[in-house]
């Protein structure tokens, strides 16, 4: 029988697993620390359990890291690092420096490919493969801190492959080795959480407590213009979507923040300005304004860097913060929207 991998086990799950096996739970604690915070894979280094104790769970269970298949490096110091899973699927995380204000954000996944389809993302064209285990959430995380050391990233948002509340439990778990002091200590307000708009589970995501950040890609200001592009606004429409991040913000006591990839020709007039600050008014929160990455074989076109400024511009007086974002890791096929693995007859093969 295959030994069970320890990985994105929760400090409750492993208090009951010694429970189970005759031991005091606070050797829960004492292991989680081994994983999350020392990051030691071997049981016999655990000094601090006896012998015996190491033994037994060496017979049983093993501490399994994510496997790197590849990384790349941007120009502008954007990395990218391609795992593949025990399975052979593969996912990517991008670490993003931002050498000005001395910090770097991680990009995590937290699905192999997604089912929600949304026509301009090329993560959407794989639909979904399966969700990733709590251990292939944290273990992006795990293992950057171990190549580059514990303050090589400040900030964590779930913005890479799949829909992050489309792996409800998971994400909530692995929310929770994150923030948890014996876990891996990050605070909440530096967690972001991105969505294409899972109305229930925006909701469900307020009432736990957890208090980290939540972004909306929203896109388009209208439900008419925003089922063209994002098929899930079917199944949750604008109206009870935006009540449910106003519920996000008043639960959590923190502005939220609404993601606008600027397409070409498709939601970048005047008329777009205005439906969309009509749309967030009253709701405390921060616009990002993004221009879109062209994916191949995707019928969308990037705007001109001077139309991304004039929306932000006109966006400005009528938002209560508007940031416009030049897009990272362009040239190693990094950048938001650009994470996907093409399949082939021997299995897949990645696009850069
Ligand atoms: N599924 C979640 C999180 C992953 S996508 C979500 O949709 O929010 C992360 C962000 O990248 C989202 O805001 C998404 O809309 C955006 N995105 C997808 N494709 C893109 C592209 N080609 N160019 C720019 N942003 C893109
Ligand atoms: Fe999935 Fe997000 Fe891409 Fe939409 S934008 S297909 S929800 S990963």
């Amino acid at each position: 029988m295959p030994k069970e991998n320890l990985l994105g086990y929760t400090r409750p799950q492993l208090e009951s697993m010694f429970a189970e096996m005759g031991e005091k739970p606070f050797r829960g604690r004492q292991l989680y620390k081994w994983i999350y915070q020392v990051r030691q894979n071997d049981f016999a280094a655990m000094t601090d359990l006896s012998r015996p104790l190491r033994d037994r769970l060496a017979e049983r269970f093993v501490i399994e890291p994510l496997q790197l298949d590849h990384r790349a490096r941007s120009e502008d110091g954007t990395e990218k690092f391609l795992f593949r899973l025990a399975d052979n699927h593969p996912v990517e995380t991008v670490l993003i420096p931002d050498t000005e204000r001395e910090r770097a954000t991680v990009c995590i996944s937290s699905q192999a490919g997604c089912a929600l389809a949304c026509r301009f993302c090329a993560t959407g064209t794989m639909g979904l493969i399966r969700d990733l285990t709590v251990g292939e959430i944290v273990g992006q995380l795990l293992y950057l801190r171990h190549l580059y050391g514990n303050d090589c990233f400040s900030n964590v948002v779930f913005m890479g492959m799949g829909e992050p509340l489309n792996n409800y439990q998971n994400v909530v778990d692995s929310l929770q080795i994150m923030l948890d002091e014996l876990g891996l200590g990050l605070g909440a307000k530096r967690i972001t959480v991105s969505t294409s708009g899972v109305t229930p589970k925006i909701r469900k995501l307020a009432d736990t407590g957890l208090k980290v950040r939540l972004a909306l890609s929203l896109h388009a200001a209208t439900q008419e213009k925003r089922v063209r592009i994002m098929p899930i606004a079917e199944t949750f429409g604008l109206e009870k979507l935006i009540e449910s991040v106003r519920y996000y913000a008043n639960q959590t006591r923190d502005r939220v923040t609404f993601e606008y990839v600027l397409i070409d020709g498709f939601n970048d007039t005047m008329d777009d300005v205005l439906a969309l600050s009509r749309l967030i008014e009253g709701i405390p929160c921060k616009i990002n304004v993004l221009a879109y990455n062209p994916v191949p074989g995707l019928p969308f076109e990037r705007p001109t860097d001077d139309k991304v400024d004039w929306f932000g511009r006109q966006l400005y007086p009528r938002a209560p913060a508007v940031t416009v974002r030049k897009s990272r890791g362009r040239d190693i096929d990094a950048a938001c929207g650009q994470l996907a693995a093409r399949k082939n007859g021997r299995g897949v093969v990645y696009e850069s």
